[in-house]
């Protein structure tokens, strides 16, 4: 089956939510960075958050940004999605070996940012610390101190006894201005009852009955089905514009050497060849 995304509203649309499943997502990311479990885990949940966070975008074009750069082992990841359900990311070390689950630790102290590119002059770019590393949590944060959206965040990577991975998925739940602290309460109360969103996907639910569980009683309505998957839009002519910024000696070092050289797309791994002679147009 296909990752999907589902969105909706809920309790007459003063709670908006977003939730998705993300195995084969979080999957291909493993196979293409060769991720150890713990990274795994921490690229999985932010390419999950990235995917819910893709579909808040309005426009067809426009692109999220989600980055890390921290403290702890993995270094930093980054991963961006679009309105379409396309997510592609990286890490900056790929086999940190912790238990899968310490993402926390692997992650550490930190800052945060989401990037929105709608199209303008430059991106907008929202700066947050971590508070956790456990990226839901971080998530939430953002939303809480950035947006001024009270919103509960659950990210969850399970793996399979060979390290593949088992079942991903994540929701985000989001209160709308002036809801009644009646329907908050409720949704508080009920928020803290549930299982974690791992549990629920061990127990094999899709995003539609996790979210039944979730907000059955408030009158859930989904909106809209996307599907959703890992995809890198990379070309010749994208990558060729990472190496025009390299500076014009760094060229001449490289054109000097007289071979042909490969350089590989960050999110998808996949190799371009450059010969001498695209070098030297390069470097006009
Ligand atoms: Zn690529």
């Amino acid at each position: 089956m296909a990752d999907t995304m589902i969105r909706g509203m809920a309790a007459n649309k003063q709670v908006r939510f977003f939730a998705c499943n993300s195995t084969d997502t979080v999957e291909k990311a493993r196979i293409t960075h060769h991720t150890s479990p713990v990274v795994t885990n921490a690229l999985g949940r932010l390419l999950t958050g990235g995917v819910l966070m893709g579909a808040m975008c309005k426009n067809d074009t426009d692109k999220l940004t989600l980055r890390i750069q921290c403290q702890g082992p993995i270094s930093g990841m980054l991963v961006t999605a679009d309105a379409n359900g396309h997510v592609k990311g990286y890490v900056s070390e790929p086999e940190v070996m912790l238990p899968a689950n310490d993402v926390a630790k692997a992650v550490d102290l930190g800052v945060l940012s989401v990037i929105k590119d709608i199209g303008l002059k430059e991106p907008y770019v929202g700066d947050t610390h971590l508070v956790s590393g456990e990226i839901a949590e971080d998530l939430t944060y953002y939303f809480a101190t950035s947006d001024q959206i009270p919103s509960s965040v659950a990210l969850g990577v399970l793996f399979n006894d060979d390290t593949s991975v088992a079942n991903a998925g994540g929701f985000i739940i989001q209160l709308m201005p002036f809801t009644p602290d009646e329907v908050v309460d409720r949704l508080e109360k009920k928020i803290t009852e549930i299982d974690s969103v791992t549990q629920m996907l061990d127990r094999g639910l899709t995003p539609e009955q996790i979210l039944e569980e979730i907000l059955g009683d408030f009158g859930l309505e989904i909106t809209d089905t996307t599907e959703t998957r890992f995809h890198c839009d990379c070309s010749k002519e994208r990558v060729s514009r990472a190496l025009s910024t390299l500076s014009k000696k760094d060229l001449d070092s490289i054109i000097a050497d007289g071979e042909s050289i490969e350089v590989k797309c960050q999110f998808c791994n996949k190799a371009y060849e450059f010969s001498v002679e695209e070098l030297k147009e390069l470097r006009k």
